[in-house]
């Protein structure tokens, strides 16, 4: 197979500055899309300059003549007559080009002006006219030392030498059905876009294909994970899960007993359970989760919970134990800070079967770590984890049910994509009881009023968290927001109320001493920057103060503000900010974390829904799930139908995309 360097023009110092920016491969260069177009105007043969850029349309008067010198290099002069007068063209290596251009044939030639002998050197030549007076320039990603102009050449220089090795990959019923360009012709478009119509027709081609690929790959995946025996055999004893159900304090919500209910039967089923459990902050996630692992105990199987953070971990372990009370399960907590020889014991418990649920961090995924018959994995906030990471956990066991919690509402275009091969059960419906909480926009100097909401609430015995202001530039600066924000609070509320902070550059050991403090109410304030974790459960904080709020996006806003709220007490979120954004009205007004998500998609796309991690694996090259969320429901339908059409399973198409996901697994 042929590779970049094969690429005529493009030598050693070239290939570095191309990878450098992710070109490894012809296929990568020829998908180097453009980010964008100029539209360029034609020009005045008098208005542009000795030197100049210029483009013109005109007629050939004289017959080309061709030059060609030693080592396949040729030129070729021509008159040409433009509206604005008439001017000499010159270009190299276009040889091809000269039966075609005949005396009187329209054109258009772009190029650089030489003034003085009247001569346009040309850089491109295009027979077909443009509808339009415009002509299309794509610009690229580049790197200092690579232009916009040397892609554009690699680009067609590869296409030119290898365009006939490229594949298509949409099915030929799909092509025929929606008259599609082939593939190296949409290419050759893309990259030399005559028209705008043009453009437009194949760039919905190439995200098409994009997105057909991708989803093709999801359902096939899919499907193996539901057809195959792959699961546990299982039985679970429902008169003593029922039983004990029935003993939770309180009445689950209808969503609840539906997410349990599919929880239990992908428990029961002969596949393996593989789905997403999502709910809006403050839900009650957990108590559908932690029935799952109960149910998995009754059927004979060991349960490990991941949390993305010790204090996490430690707050589940401790509810676990609350919740499976009266049982006789056996229930261990194992961290990074786990003493040596507790760590022994608990991995013989493990290996020999005497512990049936663990609840951890990633130390739950060290290779010291073996199970007696792990049944049910189940990961908490599970966009925090890697994909090899959760991999390595599945691979423990002998087939593992999986269950994803996240938090993070997801809209259903998601759902659908980074989701797509699991199963999502979803939590909308709030326990009962709970009440909205209020949401003010309050500006920096409305800050006394700010100080007094929150007296109001510590002098009830209440908590408050402040997110301290946002700020970049530097690591030491934080400090500095924090630290002043500390002594701002001192000076409002003297010694009446401890205050303490958690920062991201505290060691995660300090930073659990003080979350414990705030969750044993032996801190009444606390100061944070940026994120408090994710998850943390304390019913008797009421009072959440974001600082800089218009900096942060909407989900991001929604969790924090999820943080209070969480027992029978009215809660308040108070964001502080300046400016007047669309946000923080959303804020304001909507309190459903799905409705927050869509709005925050449609105001930003997915950046901020899932953290970097999670958007790199989502990164087409020409699609969006955002914009292009019909084409992506139509590749999804005709994937699907392709898939499970049996006559096409020799297809080569079908062969090439299967294989290419085993390739990619291993
Ligand atoms: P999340 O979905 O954010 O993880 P949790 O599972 O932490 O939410 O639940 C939040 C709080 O609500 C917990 O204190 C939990 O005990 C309580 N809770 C859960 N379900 C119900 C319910 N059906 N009725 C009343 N309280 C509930
Ligand atoms: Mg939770």
């Amino acid at each position: 197979m042929a590779e970049l360097k094969d690429v005529k023009g493009i030598g050693p110092k070239s290939l570095a500055l191309l990878n450098k920016i992710g070109i490894y491969t012809i296929d990568d260069l020829l998908t180097h899309y453009p980010f964008r177009y100029d539209l360029l105007e034609r020009n005045d043969l008098q208005k542009v300059g000795d030197g100049e850029k210029i483009i013109i349309d005109g007629k050939v008067e004289s017959v080309p003549i061709l030059m060609r010198f030693k080592a396949g290099l040729n030129k070729m002069n021509f008159r040409l007559v433009t509206q604005s007068g008439v001017v000499g063209v010159s270009i190299f290596n276009r040889a091809f080009l000269k039966s075609q251009l005949s005396v009187g044939t329209g054109i258009t030639v772009i190029g650089k002006l030489d003034k003085t002998k009247n001569v346009i050197t040309a850089s491109d030549i295009k027979m077909d006219l443009l509808s339009n007076s415009m002509k299309i320039e794509p610009v690229y990603h580049c790197t200092s030392g690579l232009t916009n102009k040397n892609m554009s050449t690699y680009i067609n220089m590869a296409l030119l030498m290898y365009g006939r090795d490229v594949i298509d990959n949409i099915p030929e019923e799909y092509i025929k059905k929606y008259n599609f360009l082939n593939k190296k012709t949409s290419l050759n478009v893309i990259h030399n876009p005559s028209t705008m119509e043009k453009l437009k027709e194949v760039t919905i081609r190439l995200k098409y294909e994009e997105l057909f690929e991708f989803m093709f790959k999801i359902n096939y995946l899919k499907q193996l994970n539901k057809k195959k025996n792959n699961g546990l055999e299982r039985v679970i004893d429902r008169d003593k899960l029922n039983k004990f159900i029935q003993k939770i304090p309180f009445q689950l919500t209808g969503d609840q007993e539906k997410a349990i209910d599919e929880i239990l039967a992908d428990l029961e089923a002969s596949h393996r359970m593989n789905r997403l459990l999502q709910g809006d902050v403050g839900s009650g996630k957990t108590v559908v989760a932690f029935t799952g692992m109960y149910a998995n105990y009754l059927s004979g199987y060991q349960s490990a919970l991941m949390a993305p953070t010790e204090i996490l971990a430690m707050q589940h372990y401790n509810n676990l134990v609350a919740f499976l009370k009266g049982t006789k399960v056996k229930i261990a907590l194992l961290t990074g800070s786990t003493p040596k020889k507790e760590k022994n014991e608990i991995y013989d418990g493990l290996k020999n079967g005497t512990i049936h649920m663990v609840i951890g961090t990633h130390a739950l995924i060290q290779d010291e770590v073996e199970y007696n018959n792990l049944g049910l994995v189940i990961t908490d906030e599970q966009h925090r984890f890697g994909v090899h990471q959760r991999a390595n956990l599945q691979n423990k066991g002998i087939k593992p049910d999986v269950l994803y919690m996240s938090a993070t509402p997801i809209p259903r275009t998601y759902a659908l994509t980074i989701f797509g091969d699991m199963d999502v059960s979803t939590i909308k419906e709030r326990p009962k009881g709970r009440q909205k909480i209020e949401t003010f926009v309050k500006k920096n100097s409305e800050i006394k009023d700010v100080l007094e909401m929150m007296y109001k609430e510590l002098k009830n015995g209440h908590q408050v968290y402040v997110i301290a202001p946002l700020i970049e530039e530097s690591e030491n600066s934080d400090l500095t927001t924090v630290n002043e924000l500390k002594e701002q609070m001192k000076l409002a509320f003297k010694d009446l109320y401890k205050i303490d902070i958690v920062h991201g550059k505290m060691a995660s050991g300090a930073k659990d001493i003080i979350m414990e403090q705030f969750k044993k109410n032996e801190v009444q304030i606390l100061i944070s920057t940026t994120v408090v974790e994710v998850g943390v459960d304390v019913p008797n904080a009421t009072t959440m103060v974001i600082f800089d709020a218009d900096r942060f996006g909407l989900s991001t806003l929604h969790q924090l503000r999820g943080r209070v709220g969480r027992g029978t007490s009215k809660s308040q979120c108070i964001l502080i900010s300046d400016s007047d954004t669309e946000r923080l009205k959303i804020m304001e007004r909507e309190d459903d974390g799905f409705v927050i998500s869509e709005e925050d998609f449609k105001l930003r796309g997915h950046g901020d829904l899932f953290g970097t991690k999670q958007s790199g694996d989502m990164s087409f090259k020409i699609a969006s799930v955002r914009n292009d969320y019909k084409i992506l429901l139509q590749a999804r339908k005709d994937s699907k139908e392709y898939l499970l059409n049996k006559e096409t399973d020799n297809d080569e198409l079908k062969k090439r995309l299967i294989h290419s996901i085993s390739i990619r697994e291993s």
